[in-house]
């Protein structure tokens, strides 16, 4: 597609970047002539195509809010440990178990509020890193809002963020990146967590009801909720991270000067 101006008509016309080279069109954005190594997806020449990339508001503040949700959250829910650890391996009868219910129980609604709290702001980040990726050509597979989205669809929820989270990796920091990182622990130890969550509340339930069941039974499985879930954040700000830190490595080779392409530079030929 050329739009030679007349007059022009007969010399080709060349790319301002790469005098050598011919134009294979002019850019959508701005009508520079642009060769086939400047241009960019969209029909956009490469300095219109970086403009619109820095576009896109950045992540870093979301991440550093996450981080913080996640640390507090966990170290709230690391409290708990102490406890459960008192109620299954103290002396016999030198735990009040009705004490210990009430403080363990108020325990569980902070770090339960603060959870979720670290959920939102977790959720927040991932949305803003896929739209970023979007704008600079990067597909996971997912819109920014199924990625978030898929956190709460029963199934879905089970495999869907790991998926997701891993091809954000791979996508910022190449396979060898994405296998360094703790993800199947991060994800393991979160499927595992919310199992034995749902097992500790069972457990006290009956133990209130049943004649015999022993309410220690639920601490233990407890203690086993606290462990993996303080696994989970702690790999969670890990793989957080490592991808917030890639991510501002390529915005801020976005924002350096404009350099011309040179020979060996050029794209591999499609
Ligand atoms: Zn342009
Ligand atoms: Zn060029």
């Amino acid at each position: 597609m050329l739009n030679a101006v007349e007059g022009e008509v007969e010399s080709q016309p060349m790319c301002p970047s790469h005098p050598a080279r011919e134009a294979v069109r002019t850019c959508e954005r701005c009508g520079r002539y642009v060769c086939s190594w400047c241009e960019r997806e969209g029909g956009q020449c490469r300095e219109c195509s970086r403009q619109a990339a820095l576009a896109v508001p950045d992540s870093r503040v979301r991440a550093r809010r996450a981080t913080w949700a996640l640390g507090i959250s966990a170290a709230i829910t690391a409290l708990s440990l102490p406890l459960g650890l008192w109620v299954v391996f103290g002396p016999e009868g030198g735990v009040d178990l009705d004490a210990m219910r009430v403080l363990y129980a108020r325990l569980g609604i902070v770090s339960g509020v603060m959870d979720i709290a670290a959920q939102v702001f977790f959720l927040m980040w991932l949305h803003r890193v896929v739209r970023q990726l979007k704008a600079w050509g990067q597909d996971i597979g997912t819109s920014p809002a199924w990625a978030v989205a898929f956190w709460f669809i029963p199934f879905a929820s089970l495999v869907k963020p790991y998926q997701i989270v891993k091809a954000i990796a791979e996508q910022v920091g190449g396979t060898f990146l994405a296998a360094s990182l703790p993800l199947s622990l991060w994800w393991g130890t979160n499927i595992l967590a919310r199992l034995l969550n749902r097992m500790e509340q069972q457990t006290f339930d009956k133990a209130g009801t049943i004649e015999g069941a022993p309410a220690s039974a639920g601490y233990a499985i407890g203690l086993g909720t606290t462990l993996c879930s303080v696994v989970t954040v702690v790999c969670c700000i890990q793989i957080l991270r490592v991808i917030q830190e890639q991510l501002d490595r390529r915005r801020a080779g976005m924002e350096a000067p404009y350099t011309p392409l040179t020979e060996e530079d050029a794209p591999v030929a499609e």
